[in-house]
């Protein structure tokens, strides 16, 4: 009999596990607090459980523990290297900002979307992750942290290794989860969740009734070089996906934020930042300024700080809300799927 990872139930779906092995229904909220709340690594250590059931809940299920293989922390990051049962590598990045603690979580192990400028890519896509393997993220690092005495993660990002809309099911599981009050109990404003711009994808969360933020990796003002840098952009061009992120912020109510990463000489000129200008303009959105992390497999360049400095100038002065993110983790490869990469990972191509 296959063993079940617990962490990919559902707390109806663990209620049910729970009342199908003759158990009153309140031991699920008792086992899913110690998952969830206590982090522990077994059911013998549930003690407030009888010693029969935990016996009974391991013949049946399993708790899943990711490995950790390598921690590199820099002034304001730390990156984790997990090895999965299957023995695949993923990483997680903890970003620490003075007033919270946010996690940026891997989605799948490798990327199909096969974007230019992009590590977690380069070697195609290996396989979906769970929904445990992406709470196990969660946990092993709120683990870490509780440990420590450190305040708790109460932000998670979906921009890890990975297209979260690509593997939908897993992802929106994990979201339930995460968010639940008894349990991680992250709200779901506090949950992000980016995409390369998988039209059908962005059409469905618009109505799963789970308000999350959208992020739309953009990077490219017009269909000729969004086509050359992301390939999607040949299946979902800019005149689909803009009326499906526009589509998402009606049905949810808050601004969608664009991604724009800025490569030397591609995307960067003023030239792009007008026609970026005309796209967006009338849309009620935000848009991040990302420097390019330059990835050994691809010559692409950073802008210069002038250069970044002029294109956000200039979208401001149109009035455009605009941020730059702050230089986070380049010097811990922190660029999506490098540490991976380093470590000579997804050998398999799908
Ligand atoms: N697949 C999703 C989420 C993962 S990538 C997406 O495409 O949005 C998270 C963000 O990092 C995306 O905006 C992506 O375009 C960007 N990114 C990827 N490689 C990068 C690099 N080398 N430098 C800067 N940003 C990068």
């Amino acid at each position: 009999m296959q063993l079940v990872n617990i962490k990919n139930l559902t707390r109806e779906e663990l209620e049910d596990f729970v009342t199908n092995i003759g158990e009153p229904v309140y031991r699920a909220q008792q086992i899913w607090d110690w998952i969830y709340r206590k982090h522990v690594l077994s059911f013998a250590d549930m003690n407030n459980l009888p010693q029969g059931l935990r016996e009974r809940m391991a013949e049946k299920a399993f708790i899943s523990w990711p490995r950790l293989l390598k921690r590199q922390k820099a002034k304001d990051t730390i990156k984790y290297l997990l090895q999965l049962q299957d023995g695949q590598g993923i990483e997680t990045v903890l970003l620490r900002y003075k007033a919270w603690h946010s996690l940026c979580l891997s989605t799948q192990v490798g990327c199909a979307m096969g974007c230019k400028f992009c590590a977690s890519t380069r070697k195609g896509k290996v396989r979906d992750l769970s929904g445990a393997e992406m709470l196990d993220q969660v946990l092993f690092v709120q683990r870490e942290l509780s440990h420590q005495g450190d305040k708790p993660i109460t932000r998670l990002v979906l921009m890890g290794i990975g297209e979260p809309l690509d593997n939908y099911d897993n992802v929106i599981r994990f979201v339930h989860t995460a968010h639940d009050p008894a349990g991680i109990n992250i709200g779901f404003r506090r949950i992000t969740l980016s995409t390369c711009g998988l039209v059908p994808g962005i059409m469905k969360l618009s109505q799963e009734g789970i308000p999350v933020n959208l992020a739309v990796s953009l990077h490219a003002p017009n269909n000729g070089l969004r086509d050359k840098i992301m390939p999607i952009n040949k299946r979902y061009p800019l005149e689909e996906l803009l009326p499906a992120c526009q589509k998402y912020t009606a049905r949810i109510g808050r601004r969608i934020t664009f991604e724009y990463t800025l490569i030397s000489g591609i995307n960067d000129t003023i030239r792009h930042a007008e026609e970026l200008t005309r796209l967006l303009a009338d849309f009620p959105c935000h848009i991040n300024i990302i420097p390019l992390n330059p990835i050994a497999e691809c010559n692409y360049k950073p802008s210069s700080p002038a250069t970044t400095a002029n294109f956000v100038k200039f979208l401001q002065t149109w009035g455009m809300s605009v941020t730059q993110r702050r230089e986070m983790g380049q010097s811990i490869t922190a660029a999506c799927g490098q540490l991976r990469l380093l470590r000579g990972g997804g050998k398999k191509r799908q």
